[in-house]
């Protein structure tokens, strides 16, 4: 099986944009803009017919504009759940019907394509870019080392001395000198879009999809837990630890090499305040568990980082359609 890998905005747009005209009994569409222009989509699906109350409701999305992986992983899974088949066109095996009838799904798969769309690279594959060259394509160049530029939630070019020699492409331009991370910054397209949708209705379950580069490291996926988890309602972190188990199983079964302890995001200092800043209203209410799955080695091939998007989605459906909800 090779599945079509769909993650710049050329590809992911149109496509978006035909499945909706296709089916507008299945899909709804809520976007927000970029800036520099692009538009954002969530891509929600579930049989209109059936009343939504009943649901239990599931929130993918994925922030980061250098881990392309995220983008078409959830793009062959709507097709799977829209269409019935694999981008490829082979015939998918999720229970489609079970889950349009009684979930909720709604899906953004490119939160940053102003950042996707300046990225060299449809996929990092570990065979052209040592992970230092991948970094300052992320962040962008820092004048004096040559090397990884800063890393802020929030910043603007003009403050900047030395200003870096270019623009990372994980940064999502808010402004005409303004940037911001994605997931440590509600002024993105990523929390604002997630706002809106919260705006809308509880969603149970919020998968956030990443890639890493697991340096020095056997393992090559990981589940992460909110930087906030051991002050999390007893609920919720029961939930959250149940599910992120039952990923690393999953992975494990299908013969990935998951990081067998499944934790709180172990950030400190300023990385750990803009986490618990941004995500402490969210997590209280909706259990969020973060993958993440290799980037750039040769170890975990384009296809493969696809293939474990999809075991992390899947199990998310699974759990869901079993009423484990928090
Ligand atoms: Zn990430």
């Amino acid at each position: 099986m090779s599945i079509p890998f769909l993650a710049k905005p050329h590809q992911t747009q149109p496509r978006i944009l035909k499945w909706a005209a296709e089916h507008p009994e299945l899909i709804r569409l809520d976007s927000v803009r970029q800036y520099v222009g692009f538009d954002v989509y969530a891509v929600t699906v579930t049989d209109t017919s059936v009343p939504d109350e009943k649901k239990t409701c599931c929130l993918f999305t994925q922030p980061h504009a250098h881990e392309p992986a995220t983008t078409a992983g959830m793009m062959d899974f709507l097709s799977q759940v829209i269409e019935g088949r694999h981008l490829d066109g082979s015939p998918a095996d999720l229970p489609r019907e079970e889950i349009l009838r009684n979930l909720l799904l709604s899906i953004i798969p490119d939160a940053n394509p102003d950042g996707r769309s300046r990225s060299p690279e449809l996929y990092w594959d570990g065979s052209k870019w040592s992970n230092d060259e991948f970094w300052y394509t992320m962040r962008g160049i820092d004048p004096r080392t040559l090397k990884m530029w800063e890393r802020f939630d929030e910043w603007d070019l003009r403050e900047q001395s030395p200003r870096p020699l270019t623009i990372g492409i994980v940064y999502e331009q808010v402004g005409p000198f303004e940037y911001v991370e994605p997931n440590r910054s509600h002024r993105s397209a990523y929390f604002r879009l997630i706002h809106h949708l919260l705006g809308q209705r509880r969603y149970h379950y919020l998968l956030d999809l990443h890639q890493t580069e697991f340096e020095r490291s056997p393992h090559n996926c990981m589940v992460i837990l909110p930087i906030l988890q051991p002050e999390l309602p007893e609920a919720i972190r029961s939930t959250n630890q149940a599910w992120g188990e039952e990923i690393v199983a999953a992975w494990a079964a299908s013969g990935a090499s998951p990081v067998p302890e499944v934790a709180p995001l172990n950030y400190t200092g300023v990385q750990a305040e803009y986490f618990r800043r941004s995500w402490r209203d969210i997590v209280r209410v909706t259990s969020k568990v973060t993958v993440e799955i290799q980037n750039n080695n040769q170890r975990t091939p384009p296809q493969e980082q696809v293939r474990l998007m999809d075991v992390a989605m899947r199990v998310t459906v699974e759990r869901a359609l079993r009423g484990g909800a928090a």
